[in-house]
């Protein structure tokens, strides 16, 4: 007997309450995940619609008071029933439960009260409300002057997006009519939903030009179209260098696409998602596109996604959460920057968003544009075995030239007494921008950063034995004692000298960005120097804040963390210098080659995006390794051909696949016995190996214990099962009440 569980209300906030009723036997098979279905409810029956989330064999309640599905509703199922579909599929391909999933692909609605979600927006640019907030305030009007100077205190891009309504009218104690009377003057606007205001009638006779394609991006763009009107749905790779005109070709392809009715969702990694980049498809595309970010609350991304459903938008830009938008005719889905790592979620379920938009326009007929300068492993693997269709990029659109690049090897300048974090070549090169009133980016790799101990003297990380990932140093009452694999478990005392050349000078290797703008204020005195970092950014706001005081030639040097090689285009910068440029390297993850290439290869193109020809600085203790030496040349063949060859060796992902669990516990025996229980569990699979358990990276948080169980197996559907087991076991088990379990797929950290 099957029986399903069923929400019965979609509309409201209660996903989580479902109904249970019986498959009846001649709609088995035909009954599924997403199924809209007709039911009896309560107790006169009244016959309801009501969405399947799940199918189980076990019955919750007493059978004989378990009431049946009445038929299946066939006609115009509707944009839910797909997301729950989509939904069964993550918890099935993840492991989560049904209600995470749920919730991860439906924005739950929260009823907001009346005058909440409306914005007020300046209607004229800066200087012209400066001038009317000073005009308001000798006339002593100082309620309205307070709205305009709250306005202007908006930095950059951000003033375009206005303030809250109740941010005005209760904390700025301003009240309605002087809000309405200042749109009567047309000096601001109130709108009942928070966007990006279309620029384009501030600026008028400023909107981008539209350029004529050049061969390579003509060639994609009518490939594609042309699959797309023969019916054939698939997924693409485009693999171009930052500034190759990716972006021109998804905008065509997605006026192409927009030409048969259907809509489109455009996913860019959240910190690239600038004014700059959402401006050119307003432009292009006008008032029919609307974009979600971290800044709309839950009900403000509710209210995007029923303009979306609603059919008064067609392209829907955002990050990860814009994947589920609700299109009713969805034609496309575009992957911006593939590769980068905030696609994949950090909660339960732990999906990867590039992954769903394949599954999700699979299950639509839909097809997928994925673009990158520095393509995943797995893009790229599938890409060359024929999965999707492989394009190249080979140059920069509107002729810029790709930097030359100079890889300095800091064991020299550690042998040539330099101790500084600065290079000789990058100090003489920075010397020489400012002269010439160029502007320079220093970034600084933390990815890794004190995670890892190395040898000042040869660069020599100490690694582990049998995973080929560095050992984290392992601190006991404040000291390093230890040093262990966070895969496996191999452990070994903090050796006194180097095991490679018997240097003394061995230890973690300590610099932040702090440190680093210290030492360019001693050396470049009178330069003008920004940092940006976790420190200095305070949340969103302030990272595009300074990254637009920047861009506006507000500083010689700008010195910072990864961020700083994401998305903005700064036409002035003609040197990118790179601290350490394998640190990265030691992330102790088997992506760690794949990390140091991508963050190498894109920082690299952040110099000389301009007329200017750029210039970059490779500091490394490992001027020799691959991940480095391809990334200098802008060679992702090179990289990829030498980085394949090893996932191969250690069948790593993506020619193996991972299944991480995570066992958490207050009380540590406990999660160390039902981890010991898992991996016993997980190796009675013949094909699986099992590695660990062993103390997840991070050992202990806020006194709950972490422990780890990885399962490495070439079919992914084996680990499902493994996860399916595990599931099981724990659902009815008894002992462990007192454990968590989360699963990762194909993540090690
Ligand atoms: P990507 O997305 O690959 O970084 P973009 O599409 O942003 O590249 O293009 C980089 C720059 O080159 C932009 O300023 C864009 O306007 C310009 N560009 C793109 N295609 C062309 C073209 N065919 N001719 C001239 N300029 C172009
Ligand atoms: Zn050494
Ligand atoms: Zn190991």
């Amino acid at each position: 007997m099957v029986f399903a569980d069923i929400i019965i209300d979609i509309s409201v906030k209660s996903l989580d309450k479902t109904f249970q009723y019986r498959v009846p036997e001649e709609l088995e098979g035909e009954v599924e995940t997403g199924s809209l279905v007709l039911v009896p409810f309560g107790s006169g029956n009244r016959q309801l619609k009501g969405y399947v989330v799940n199918l189980t064999d076990k019955p919750k309640f007493d059978i004989s008071r378990t009431k049946s599905i009445a038929g299946i509703e066939k006609q115009g199922v509707p944009a839910e029933s797909h997301l729950l579909a989509l939904a069964g599929w993550i918890k099935q391909n993840y492991g989560a439960s049904m209600n995470d999933a749920i919730k991860a692909v439906m924005p739950v609605k929260r009823e907001v009260r009346g005058q909440a979600g409306k914005t007020v927006f300046p209607l004229v640019d800066k200087k012209r409300l400066e001038e009317l907030a000073m005009q308001f305030e000798v006339k002593h009007n100082t309620a309205r002057a307070r709205v305009l100077r709250c306005l202007l205190g908006l930095s950059g891009e951000m003033y375009y997006n206005g303030v809250d309504y109740n941010y005005i009218t209760r904390e700025l104690k301003c009240p309605k009519s002087v809000v309405d009377g200042l749109g009567q003057m047309g000096i601001i606007k109130t709108s009942a939903t928070k966007k990006y205001r279309n620029p384009s009638s501030l600026w008028a006779g400023r909107e981008e030009e539209r350029h004529k394609l050049n061969e390579e991006q003509q060639y994609i763009t009518s490939t594609v179209l042309s699959d797309y009107s023969d019916g054939i749905r698939k997924t693409y790779l485009i693999h171009g260098v930052t500034g190759s005109g990716k972006t021109e070709v998804y905008m065509n392809i997605i006026e192409g696409v927009l030409s048969y009715g259907k809509q489109v969702i455009v996913l860019i990694p959240e910190i690239a998602l600038t004014f700059q980049t959402v401006n050119r498809f307003y432009s292009r595309f006008g008032e029919r596109v609307s974009v979600i970010h971290s800044r709309l609350s839950a009900g403000e991304r509710y209210d995007q996604f029923t303009r979306a459903k609603e059919g008064l938008v067609d392209i829907m830009i955002g990050p990860r959460s814009a994947l589920f938008v609700p299109f009713k005719n969805l034609g496309l889905i575009v992957v911006d920057e593939e590769h980068e790592t905030s696609y994949q979620s950090e909660t339960p379920p732990k999906y990867h968003a590039r992954e769903v938009a394949i599954q999700r326009a699979e299950m639509l007929g839909a097809s997928v544009l994925l673009g990158s300068a520095t393509p995943s492993l797995e893009a790229y693997y599938r890409a060359k075995k024929g999965i999707y269709r492989l394009f190249t990029l080979k140059k920069r659109a509107g002729g810029a030239h790709l930097p030359e690049t100079h890889i300095v090897d800091l064991r020299e300048e550690f042998k040539n007494k330099n101790y500084s974090v600065f290079s000789k070549k990058l100090t003489a090169l920075i010397e020489e921008r400012l002269k010439k009133h160029e502007q320079a980016v220093i970034f600084i790799n933390r990815r890794g950063y004190a995670g890892f101990i190395s040898c000042r003297q040869c660069g020599e990380s100490i690694g582990c034995p049998h995973c080929s990932v560095s050992l984290k140093p392992h601190m006991h009452r404040g000291v390093v004692d230890r040093l262990r694999c966070h895969f496996c478990g191999y452990e070994i005392p903090v050796p006194g000298a180097c095991p490679s050349c018997g240097s003394k000078y061995i230890g973690t290797f300590g610099i932040g960005t702090q440190q680093v703008e210290e030492t360019a204020h001693k050396l470049f005195p009178g330069a003008r120097i920004l940092r940006m970092d976790a420190d200095t950014t305070g949340g969103k706001e302030g990272h595009g804040k300074i990254l637009s005081q920047f861009a506006d030639g507000g500083a010689d040097i700008l010195i910072g963390t990864q961020m700083v090689v994401k998305g903005h285009d700064f036409p002035n910068v003609t040197l990118a210098g790179i601290i350490a440029a394998d640190l990265s390297l030691n992330a102790g993850d088997y992506r760690a080659a794949e990390r140091t290439y991508q963050l190498v290869a894109q920082a690299a193109g952040r110099a000389g995006r301009g007329d200017k020809k750029g210039e970059v600085v490779l500091q490394t203790y490992q001027p020799g390794h691959y991940s480095i030496v391809h990334a200098a040349n802008q060679d992702y063949e090179s990289f990829y051909e030498q980085e394949i060859s090893v996932r191969e060796m250690l069948q790593y992902p993506p020619v193996s696949n991972i299944l991480g669990v995570l066992v958490f516990s207050v009380n540590e025996e406990s999660a160390s016995k039902l981890a010991a229980v898992i991996a016993e569990m997980a190796g009675q699979y013949q094909d699986v190996t099992v590695l660990g358990p062993s103390d997840a990276p991070v050992a202990k948080a806020k006194d709950i214990y972490r422990k780890m169980v990885y399962g490495k197996c070439m079919d992914y559907g084996t680990l499902c099962s493994v996860k399916d087991c595990i599931e099981a076991f724990k659902e009815q088990d008894t002992e462990y009440k007192d454990c968590g379990i989360n699963f990762e797929f194909n993540i090690i950290r």
